[in-house]
């Protein structure tokens, strides 16, 4: 019998199995095909031909939409596997793997629809009429007023502003809608740096020896995986290069990974330098006419080069030969939503799939690889060194305690600090200023009646951001947003106090500081506008800047080598946090931070301000000795049993009320214990989550902890089996990174 089981993009919902009617050919794996689903009629992927019927009456395939497959089998396999481990449905997995508009009929793409203000739609931002605005249509506006070429619906969905909303306005007459063609290159906003062709470039003695090594494995066609531990500066990038054209001669291709959109568009302006127009690029940044622009080509195998952030590793490639992930520690490599995967993690099976080598570059490698590297199961290659022996930067300790003592409650800019800013600023040298915390205040409350000023959705108080129309409060999960108000809403006193600081607040000490100064800020507020980022990171690198303020988007991987300071506020932001990766958090991002210093000709330094200057994760990170934090946090891990030790799997419950969603975990634990002794794991919980209330739901908690992953997916799936109706009020993490 003609069957097929497809993939349908509905969350959580199994294979199912249609009949292909005489008439019509089988289509390939990998294939789109139109099914119908209940009353509706969806666009599904082929992913294979089943054994055996199930029982009942089979439907009919409506359409075949693709006669040569859209996906690669090799990728449809991958996003089989994705589904599995992560314990997601097949159709999530593969939706993240389709070009944007895949699940359209029709292929062609090439129009996209954009929003800008109208004239009615800018005096109602600037204070004019505005009755009967849902706070999401006043959001709406507010996006839109700070874009003057307007923004793509598709972006402004992304930023949780769905096309209803702006039909709305647009029927108000506050917002214009017009189609424009997509026929963009991404490159044109991407050239950066002036690329300097590399060819001439002579290696350092030990880029050769790790190009070498990195080479011989490559040349080996087999699944191989090598951490490449080179310290910041020492040239990481340039053995990519060599990497992939090494890669290319031979007639395979390299899939580049990067953490940050940040990040692209410099590497990829690198790449396009070295690759001319064989370099694609994929990341959630570009428009979706774009994305599909650029997918295509890769899928008609028209590029050597893919680079791009996480789920570029499902790009359609079909002869990979080596998958390099740069910065593999990253914490953004791991996607927070169904298919909630781990870009590094999938590229390891990628490489596995396709017989390839993957390089996991870092100057602060995972505990999770460079436990790997220590037992044998990876290659490593080393850098130790700064290319041209720079040395690394030189590390000061500010004790904030000391200086509150000195100077009172309300430093942001520490002496030590402030003169070396001055200093940098009188030699005509580069700052950078980080602070992992956006907004200007963390949180307000009132001085009379202590009321503070929480979200309404979400256990979580709001920041306060500067706005050209006052002050407001947001919320940085749900986006809920309100004007601060002059009296408290709850007894009417009018001392309203802010407190802790963000990025705002940093810039703003710096202007009023150094008035001649010119500063830049770079945090996920600053950059909303398409282009900004890109634009501010050039002037900074053109010399237009001399401090950039900024939140971990400027800590990583940035290569501006007139940088001669970097300055860091509060170093420990991340340790307050209930988190067992907390210290290695912080090592990360003080070790990234300074290695922004000092990496042209002039000597860099950093200075860090800290409550806790004795923490390990400071003190070692000032010192620029992994070896000696893997060890100390290593021993931590496995004396507490914490990854990598052992294997996790979070598993939040939502509902209504918190009874509900404590008794659904209650009963969900209920049916696993039994399966606790043969799977060899334990069960925590269940317990509260941090955030108990998120986006208006209550949430409990409980962890999965066991040597074998497997054992504890099967329990699940068994759990998952007989209670199918939890699925849907569950979210389920393996291998989490963040548990709020
Ligand atoms: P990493 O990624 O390891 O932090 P980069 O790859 O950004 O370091 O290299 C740091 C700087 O050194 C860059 O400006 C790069 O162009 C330069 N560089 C790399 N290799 C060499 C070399 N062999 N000779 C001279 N300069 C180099
Ligand atoms: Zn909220």
């Amino acid at each position: 019998m003609r069957k097929v089981s497809v993939a349908v993009p509905v969350p959580f919902l199994d294979l199912l199995t249609y009949r292909v009617p005489d008439g019509l050919p089988i289509p390939s794996v990998g294939a789109r095909v139109r099914v119908p689903l209940g009353t509706r009629v969806l666009t599904g992927c082929i992913v294979e031909y089943p054994n055996d019927a199930p029982a009942g009456e089979l439907k009919d395939v409506i359409e075949v939409v693709d006669h040569d497959p859209l996906l690669p089998t090799g990728v449809v396999a991958l996003c089989r596997w994705v589904a599995d481990y992560y314990l997601a449905g097949v159709g999530d997995a593969i939706a993240a793997a389709m070009p944007p508009g895949a699940r359209r009929k029709a292929t062609s793409f090439k129009t996209m629809r954009v929003a800008t203000l109208t004239a009615l739609g800018s005096d109602t931002v600037n204070g004019g009429e505005a009755q009967g605005l849902t706070p999401k249509q006043r959001e709406a506006l507010d996006v839109l007023s700070a874009s003057s070429t307007g923004l793509p619906l598709s972006e402004l969905r992304d930023r949780g502003i769905s096309a209803d909303v702006v039909g709305r306005l647009a029927a108000r007459g506050l917002v214009l809608l017009r189609a424009e063609a997509t026929e963009r290159d991404p490159f044109e906003r991407a050239a950066l740096a002036d690329v300097q062709p590399s060819e001439s470039r002579v290696l350092t003695a030990e880029q050769a020896t790790a190009l070498d090594q990195l080479t011989a494995l490559a040349d080996a066609r087999d699944f191989r995986v090598a951490l490449l531990h080179g310290v910041t500066g020492s040239g990481k990038t340039e053995i990519y290069l060599r990497l992939a054209d090494l890669a290319r001669k031979a007639g395979r291709q390299t899939l580049l990974m990067v953490p940050e959109i940040a990040l692209t568009p410099s590497v990829a302006a690198l790449f396009r330098g070295a690759f001319g127009d064989r370099v694609a690029i994929q990341h959630s940044g570009l428009s979706d006419g774009e994305r599909h622009d650029q997918w295509h080509r890769i899928r008609r195998g028209d590029v050597d080069v893919v680079v791009g952030t996480r789920s570029a590793v499902f790009a359609p490639l079909t002869r990979i030969g080596v998958i390099v992930v740069d910065e593999e520690h990253d914490t953004s490599y791991k996607q927070e939503e169904a298919p909630r995967y781990h870009g590094r993690d999938v590229a390891i099976v990628r490489a596995r799939e396709e017989q390839a080598l993957v390089v996991l570059g870092s100057a602060t490698p995972s505990m999770e690889s460079y436990q790997h590297a220590l037992t044998g199961k990876y290659a490593k290659a080393i850098l130790e060194r700064r290319v041209l022996d720079r040395p690394l930067a030189s590390v000061r300790l500010v004790n904030m305690r000391e200086e509150y003592a000195d100077q009172g409650p309300d430093v942001v800019i520490s002496r030590t600090l402030a003169s070396a800013v001055d200093d940098r600023l009188q030699k005509r040298e580069q700052v950078l200023v980080l602070l992992n915390r956006r907004g200007y205040a963390t949180a307000v409350f009132c001085r009379q009646c202590g009321d503070a000023f929480e979200c309404p959705n979400c256990t979580i108080s709001l920041t306060v951001h500067t706005a050209r129309q006052g002050w407001r409060a947001r919320c940085h999960y749900c986006n809920y947003s309100m004007m601060v108000p002059k009296a408290c809403r709850k007894c009417a006193a009018p001392y309203l106090e802010q407190a802790g600081f963000g990025t705002e607040k940093v810039e703003q000490h710096l202007r009023d500081r150094f008035p001649a100064a010119r500063i830049g800020r770079i945090d996920r507020d600053s950059v909303r506008r398409k282009g900004a980022l890109t634009s501010l990171l050039s002037r900074f690198a053109a010399g237009e800047l001399d401090v950039l303020v900024g939140t971990q988007m400027i800590a990583k991987g940035h290569d501006f080598p007139r940088v001669t300071l970097v300055g860091v506020i509060s170093a420990d932001v991340g340790l307050g946090v209930a988190d067992f990766r907390a210290g290695e958090r912080t090592f990360q991002l003080l070790t990234q931070v300074a290695g922004r210093a000092g990496r042209g000709e002039r000597v860099g330094e950093a200075v860090v301000q800290t409550l806790y200057p004795e923490h390990y994760s400071i003190q070692l990170a000032c010192q620029q000795n992994y070896a000696a934090f893997f060890e100390r946090e290593f021993a931590y891990r496995r004396g507490m049993r914490y990854p990598p030790t052992v294997a996790l799997v979070n598993v939040v419950v939502r509902g209504k009320s918190f009874d509900e969603a404590m008794g659904t975990a209650n009963d969900v634990v209920q049916r696993l214990k039994p399966l606790m002794a043969s799977g060899g794991f334990v069960i925590l919980g269940p317990a509260p989550a941090p955030l108990v209330r998120l986006r208006g739901e209550h949430r409990v908690q409980f962890f999965l902890k066991g040597a074998k992953r497997v054992e504890m997916r099967n329990a699940l799936k068994v759990m998952l089996k007989e209670m199918p109706d939890v699925r849907r009020r569950m979210t389920i993490d393996v291998d989490p990174l963040n548990v709020l």
